[in-house]
């Protein structure tokens, strides 16, 4: 098929292809950074040039291997049975390469970029060793590169110029061997494909395997794997030693940081368990409050000196479990040096409701205020709350003349977190 081209053209169709591989890896990790926690891929640059980086690497890789290298070989003298392995390991290999790569820079993690894309590594794998089976040759004679018709001229300079059969100019462009396919071939790649079914619903459905495996796999499989329910309900039935306790919490809360929505019902149980019974590093405790709400400011990036503009918070998601639940309660924004005080509540809110970049279509109650910033310049809007860690809503809060909140019902963990964005001011 490919000797069908000249050289340049089909330089050209491998720039092509390479170009689009490595858009299509370029645009699957920046779909993938886009659903995680807080800021796109876009707004880290060192992170989206390195995804570019390594896109038109395994881009240009693709569309050179898989486009340019085999023809190139077989007008070397290369044995087609040989390119044939070349022709169809080689499109899915590097597809997978560039994916895995992109994924990996995207999510920070190899191990997450396996654990949600490894079925794909072995549909490929089943697909390239199936069309291997079918492309097959065998043998050293020669034929048409479009209608494999035989090359029976035992003197090439007496041969006419094109094929007999679809006319087609056929010297210096005949492949070697007679199209032989195996069906052994193709059926094992067709039961390579068919297991990827086993790993998909293995890991969906994997109670019967997990309660098989030793604690140590079982933490690795909780901690990686996009459906994480089968091992962690068998984790939960198990005594864990002080260490694994610490390691599968630590992975976790990794796992909440990175996708706030991934940990599961299994996984937030385990880690509310944990912290009641009070099995946790004091780090580990720390961390599993002070990461539940990990928002920012919401303001325009540009304001004119003397106009009001409206400020609130971005990037709210909350990140709680079922007995602990967060709430953010507002002692107010502020711009400059001003006391942050404008739009004080005495409610308690829900994260995930009061996104003013992001508004929810549940909440009427979205927290915002109403700034003015005097003079022209470089300045900051300040947002100064409080995370408040219960199992019930703390409302209403009554806030002191000092700006300290006192709260209506126990609290389990509160701070004070102060949120900045800068602002620039024109005249
Ligand atoms: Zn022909």
């Amino acid at each position: 098929m490919a000797t069908s081209l000249s050289p340049r053209a089909r330089l050209f169709c491998g720039l092509a292809a390479g170009l689009a591989a490595a858009a299509y890896f370029a645009f699957s990790a920046l779909l993938v950074s886009r659903m995680k926690r807080g800021a796109g891929l876009w707004e880290d640059w060192p992170r989206a040039a390195a995804v570019l980086a390594v896109s038109l690497a395994a881009g240009m890789a693709f569309g050179m291997l898989v486009v340019v290298a085999p023809a190139w070989l077989e007008q070397r003298g290369a044995r087609p049975e040989r390119v044939v392995w070349l022709r169809a390991l080689a499109p899915g290999a590097m597809l997978m390469v560039g994916l895995m790569g992109t994924m990996t820079i995207a999510r920070g993690s190899l191990l997450w970029a396996f654990a949600e894309f490894g079925f794909l590594v072995v549909i490929m794998i089943g697909s390239g060793i199936m069309s291997a089976g079918h492309m097959r040759r065998e043998g050293d004679s020669r034929h048409c590169p479009k209608c494999d018709y035989e090359f029976g001229f035992p003197d090439e300079s007496a041969a006419p110029r094109t094929c007999p059969e679809c006319n087609e100019p056929w010297i210096g462009r005949l492949v070697r061997g007679t199209r032989k396919g195996s069906p052994r071939l193709m059926i094992a790649g067709g039961v390579v494909m068919c297991s990827s079914f086993v790993f998909a619903t293995g890991g969906m459905w994997g109670g019967g395997v997990a309660r098989h495996l030793p604690t140590s796999v079982l933490i690795m499989w909780a901690s990686g794997a996009r459906f994480n329910s089968a091992p962690m309900a068998e984790l939960a039935s198990r005594t864990l030693t002080p260490a694994q306790t610490a390691d599968l919490a630590r992975r976790l809360l990794d796992r909440r940081a990175a996708d706030r929505f991934s940990l599961g019902v299994e996984g937030k149980q385990w880690l509310d368990a944990q912290v009641t019974a009070g099995t946790l590093p004091a780090d580990l405790r720390e961390r599993f409050f002070a990461e539940m709400f990990m928002g920012g400011v919401h303001a325009p990036a540009r304001v004119r000196a003397g106009e009001p503009f409206t400020v609130g918070l971005r990037d709210t998601d909350g990140a709680d479990g079922y007995t602990y639940r967060c709430f953010v309660c507002i002692a107010g924004f502020g711009v400059g040096d001003e006391a942050p005080t404008a739009g004080r509540s005495a409610d308690a809110f829900y994260p995930n409701l009061i996104d003013a970049a992001d508004p929810s279509p549940y909440s009427d109650n979205i927290p915002t205020a109403t700034l003015v910033a005097a003079a022209p310049g470089t300045t900051v809007v300040r947002a100064e709350i409080w995370v408040v860690v219960a199992s019930r809503s703390p409302a209403p809060v009554r806030w002191g003349s000092d700006g300290t909140p006192s709260f209506s019902g126990p609290v389990e963990w509160v701070r004070k977190v102060v949120l900045e964005k800068r602002v620039t001011v024109t005249p």
